[in-house]
């Protein structure tokens, strides 16, 4: 069997003549959950697949709900191909499986015979893409979706809302757009001001659910996230009034946190709040809604009388850990909240609503809300103590786009995102790529890959089982396949 388990190699399958057999292989990420080589192996045609699916209701009986609607179980065999699966969305991952285990060029490939067995570990597999600081062209999104398909993820969580930029149609709010989508330069690093080259972009409603569409034939759940209430600061230069001063305000053209934020103690904002969130969940039929909630400071809001005025009519009081600013933040998110869970969805919130850096609970969001663990693998465990569904999204593990935590060369690069500490008890695992110094879409690419390989493995696989060994020559192959479907990559050696 040794030379199937030699990795393929897309220059080697380029350089075969039609007649030539280009092995195929089972090495890839994920790795699915069971593989039994049987006897010998099954020459395959990759260009006219014939394979029959048979959809049992009753395959995975015994899993978990969420793990049956994926598992699948692939027969590979003399008498040909069987894929049978519980759901529809079984038969995607299995197909996907099989697409990876042939070769990309050619029209005959040798497939070990085997029988595949597998199911996700968890339910939430999930990739976030700023777009906030910068837009990327539908097309690009869709490049991604592709990229999140092969890995086996099934939740694209879309950041579409900056204080550097608005980048979804509301019609309600047509400022949003015309205003907040445009800003003046992006910042030089080491100097004042900006770069003076405008920067601007934004979805169409019609364009989202383009997405959602594309997204969805995938067998992926697209996740939008209009950031409460910090990071607001476009909305606020499209409307003023929503904020404390009343501006003006810009979009702004710097990164980091800024002191503008929505003004908690105008009605005015929580309409607004409602109004947008009624537009987004019209376009996105997603089960989550993420209201962000992450890095919201108090100054503003110390210094506001309508923010004081409500913190007086609300009898809020500082308790010794939290503010009365704190709790006012409690309270607009649950507002914000409430209003998506009825409309039966659930809301997910950035760690911050609940626990801070110091590790201290500094909030209590209803317990239907799921927490995003961004800061430390210990924020995550927090949450889960604290009796909430939690995502695992560490920044010193799974930000991609962290250069500096996270390290972009070398194969210690995605060793990092491999050995995240994911806690068993969590919703899911999620990695995200924020993009104050990502505009292209090939710099984008080539944060992401090779790495959504060891994503997926945290994703798709129990944590007890992952094994680094065997994940390097699997890596490889994904490597190839990335290479042969023009995916730019980052070389993992220095
Ligand atoms: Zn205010």
């Amino acid at each position: 069997m040794k030379r199937f388990l030699l990795p393929f190699i897309a220059a080697l399958a380029a350089a075969c003549t039609a007649k030539e057999s280009v092995p195929g292989s089972w090495d890839m990420c994920p790795g699915p959950r069971s593989i039994e080589l049987t006897d010998g192996s099954v020459a395959i045609n990759p260009n006219k697949l014939k394979m029959k699916e048979i959809i049992d209701p009753t395959l995975g009986a015994d899993l978990k709900p969420f793990q049956q609607e994926e598992c699948y179980k692939l027969e590979v065999g003399p008498k040909g191909i069987t894929l049978t699966a519980a759901t529809e969305t079984g038969l995607l991952r299995g197909r996907q499986t099989l697409q990876k285990a042939l070769p990309e060029e050619g029209s005959r490939a040798e497939l070990p015979a085997a029988t595949v067995w597998d199911y996700p570990e968890f339910s939430y597999r999930a990739f976030m893409l700023d777009c906030g600081r910068h837009y990327f062209p539908v097309e690009t999104i869709k490049e991604v979706l592709d990229i999140m398909a092969v890995h086996q993820m099934n939740e694209f969580h879309w950041h579409l809302s900056e204080d550097q930029g608005w980048r979804l149609e509301i019609k309600k709010y047509p400022r949003l757009t015309e205003v907040g989508s445009v800003r003046a330069g992006d910042p030089v690093p080491g100097q004042k001001g900006h770069n003076g080259v405008p920067h601007s972009g934004f979805y169409t409603q019609e364009e989202a659910r383009e997405v959602v569409a594309y997204a969805a034939a995938l067998g992926i759940e697209v996740i939008p996230e209009i950031d409460l209430p910090g990071h607001m600061k476009a909305a606020l230069a499209s409307y003023p009034e929503l904020g404390c001063t009343g501006g003006p305000y810009e979009v702004a053209c710097e990164w980091g946190v800024l002191d503008d934020v929505l003004c908690a103690g105008k009605e005015h904002t929580l309409e607004f709040v409602k109004d947008v969130l009624a537009e987004v969940m019209d376009i996105f039929p997603s089960r989550y809604i993420h209201l962000g909630g992450d890095e919201c400071p108090k100054v503003r809001w110390e210094a506001c009388p309508h923010c004081q005025a409500k913190i007086k009519e609300l009898g809020l009081k500082a308790d010794g850990k939290k503010t009365a600013e704190e709790l006012l933040q409690s309270l607009f998110m649950d507002q914000a909240s409430t209003f998506v869970e009825a409309r039966g969805r659930r809301s997910i919130v950035w760690n911050d609503v609940l626990v801070d850096w110091s590790n201290d609970v500094v909030g209590a969001p209803s317990k239907n809300t799921v927490i995003a663990g961004w800061m430390r693998p210990v924020s995550t465990e927090i949450a889960v103590r604290e009796g909430y569904d939690a995502i695992f999204c560490p920044v010193g593990h799974l930000y991609l786009s962290a250069a500096d935590g996270n390290r972009l060369k070398g194969e210690a690069y995605f060793r990092r995102v491999f050995d995240a500490p994911v806690p068993e008890d969590v919703l899911g695992v999620e990695a995200c790529l924020w993009t104050e110094r990502v505009s292209e879409p090939d710099s984008l690419l080539w944060r992401m890959l090779p790495r959504m390989s060891a994503v997926s493995e945290l994703q798709w696989n129990a944590p007890a089982s992952r094994d680094y060994s065997s994940f390097l020559p699997r890596v490889k192959r994904m490597q190839a396949l990335y290479t042969a479907r023009n995916w730019e990559w980052n070389p993992a050696e220095e």
